[in-house]
């Protein structure tokens, strides 16, 4: 996505394209700096069962506090950092965080629990990367299963034989794939066989469309798609029970939105987890 725009700024030009030129290598700029300053955080947002209502997991996502006291959107600086390069290391030290707070939940008590990690391009041509997701995932003790990889169909349709290549050593050493933002993008239905999926994630924008009145035929076609590939389906961007009512009775497995919990730092998370296991004891 920023490789294209940038390609554009090139073939037209126009001044305020240059400004946007200055804004946006000042901002890697500064991203590179905050992340050698380790100012970078994980958070993390909880995955939920729709069945059992339990935690069964959780997605690590990426943020960047900024000088006025809130947050840059990853929306803005993923982008950025995949255009510079800098998602390579940025990437690698998301993948060892995530998996030694992996560690630390076990220690707790907490076993059987998913870290779902968000996996850009670049990552994926780096020849480091296989063997640094194995070395993340043994330095921490963890089970190969406990790990998922999120990729977007761009990705695949990016550079879809290295993609499918990597991900089927990763997945013979045991860590699990999703399809994330599922329906946004363009992936052919041949990619959808030959990738060594394990979930399918129902893309917000299909979640939002499911109101009382209205039925939503685009998250239940990919509900019954997941099904039919038997593959896991998870919905994302759940705010409200009427949806979360509507993709249980479409068969949909789990779910994530801020009608179960926000994307929240390690610490509350901790906490988050012990009070849910507390209900249940
Ligand atoms: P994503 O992987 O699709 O992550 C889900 C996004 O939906 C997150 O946005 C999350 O905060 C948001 N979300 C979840 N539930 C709800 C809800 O109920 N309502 C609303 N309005 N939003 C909800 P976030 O954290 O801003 O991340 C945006 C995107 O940035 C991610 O989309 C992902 O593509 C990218 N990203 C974040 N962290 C990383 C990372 O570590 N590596 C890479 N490569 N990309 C990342
Ligand atoms: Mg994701
Ligand atoms: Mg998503
Ligand atoms: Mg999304």
């Amino acid at each position: 996505r920023a490789k294209k725009s940038l390609k554009t700024n090139f073939e037209y030009y126009a001044p305020e394209m240059e400004e946007q030129t200055t804004w946006r290598l000042d901002m890697i700029r500064q991203l590179r700096n905050d992340f050698g300053e380790r100012k970078l955080q994980l958070w993390y947002q909880p995955q939920i069962d729709l069945v059992t209502q339990k935690i069964i997991g959780m997605e690590a996502l990426l943020r960047w506090p900024s000088t006025d006291g809130g947050f840059v959107s990853p929306a803005v600086f993923v982008p950025l950092a995949e255009y510079s390069g800098l998602i390579i290391d940025i990437g690698a030290w998301v993948m060892q965080e995530a998996c030694e707070k992996l560690r630390l939940l076990t220690n707790e008590g907490f076993t059987n629990l998913r870290m779902a990690v968000n996996i850009s391009m670049p990552q994926f041509r780096d020849p480091a990367f296989i063997e640094l997701v194995k070395t993340a995932i043994t330095d921490n003790a963890l089970a190969p299963e406990c790990i998922e990889l999120e990729i977007t169909e761009s990705i695949v349709m990016d550079e879809p034989q290295l993609v499918i290549d990597v991900l089927h050593e990763l997945k013979a050493f045991g860590v699990k794939v999703a399809l994330d933002d599922f329906g946004t993008g363009f992936s052919s239905m041949s990619y959808l066989q030959q990738l060594p999926l394990d979930r399918l994630k129902v893309d917000r924008a299909f979640v939002n469309e499911i109101s009382p009145n209205k039925s939503a035929f685009i998250a239940e076609t990919i509900v019954t798609l997941g099904g039919k590939l038997g593959l896991r389906t998870i919905a994302e961007g759940i705010e409200k029970p009427e949806q979360a009512n509507y993709l249980l009775k479409l068969g949909c497995d789990e779910a994530q939105g801020f009608m179960y919990a926000k994307p929240m730092p390690f610490d509350a998370l901790l906490v988050f987890i012990a009070q849910e296991a507390k209900k249940d004891a």
